[in-house]
């Protein structure tokens, strides 16, 4: 069993199938930047952020519905539970998530969904078999069945993130076309220049010289690193010429 402050945010476990990195720069190094793809998703939750409930014929639904697991260690929030009320009299819970876009052809969206249902199970003492997914760009609901398979992929999920965020090391940036163009954090992670296998040195060198094209070239730049271990170094350091008159630095 987790504590209460060993808890993370079931959006992690969608990040780290993302890449692990995103996952890395965002709960570890608590980066975070907005692109039009997270606005779109943000606006399109504020709609069902509002909380509160209401109730029509056998179905209460009930918005923003608080959820924690310590048995997983999750904690989130359900855009819309619909609690459906069966013959027995009990009140069956029915999760729905709203995402932008359309379906994806892999299955993070269902684990995250999976995620919350198991949140839900341990919170209400009830077991789900089914909840569904609304896509805003098709405005359809995808009706989603919390399988064996698809539970024991979601908990191998958690305990992979608990793993990784306890590591606390965040991944090499490896850029991949596609993937990394749709990321908000495109330009806090510079996967063209950070990458493995990429010096940082050369990148800065690079920068510094569009930025001064009279300085010498990269191979003559030296880091604060070599300045401290190559003394006579030092005199080759690069320095930008002062700004023109009436140009701020
Ligand atoms: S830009 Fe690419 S490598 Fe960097 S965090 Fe985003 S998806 Fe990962």
């Amino acid at each position: 069993m987790y504590t209460d402050e060993a808890l993370l945010p079931i959006s992690a476990l969608q990040h780290l199938q993302y890449c692990e990195r995103q996952c890395a720069l965002i709960h570890i190094e608590k980066v975070w930047a907005e692109n039009v793809l997270t606005a779109e998703g943000r606006v399109l939750h504020d709609r069902v952020d509002g909380g509160g409930h209401e109730t029509r014929g056998n179905v209460r639904t009930v918005y923003s519905l608080r959820l924690r697991s310590l048995r997983l260690g999750l904690t989130g929030q359900a855009d819309v539970v619909e609690f459906r009320k069966q013959s027995d009299g009990v009140w069956q819970p029915f999760p729905v998530e709203y995402k932008r876009g359309q379906p994806k052809f892999n299955n993070c969206d269902r684990v995250q969904l999976c995620a919350q249902v198991l949140c839900l199970e341990e919170m209400k003492g009830v077991s789900i078999e089914a909840g569904a997914l609304f896509y805003g760009e098709t405005r359809h609901r995808l009706d989603v069945a919390f399988d064996d398979e698809l539970r024991a992929k979601t908990e191998a999920l958690c305990a992979r993130l608990h793993a990784f965020i306890e590591a606390g090391v965040t991944p090499a940036a490896v850029y991949e076309k596609g993937k990394c163009d749709r990321c908000s954090l495109l330009g806090a992670c510079l996967p063209n220049s950070a990458g493995a296998g990429k010096s940082a040195r050369k990148w800065l060198a690079r920068q510094i010289n569009e930025l001064c094209p009279d300085q010498p070239p990269e191979s003559e730049i030296t880091t604060t690193r070599d300045a401290q271990s190559y003394p006579e170094l030092r005199e080759s350091s690069v320095e930008c010429p002062p700004p023109p008159r009436g140009v701020q630095p």
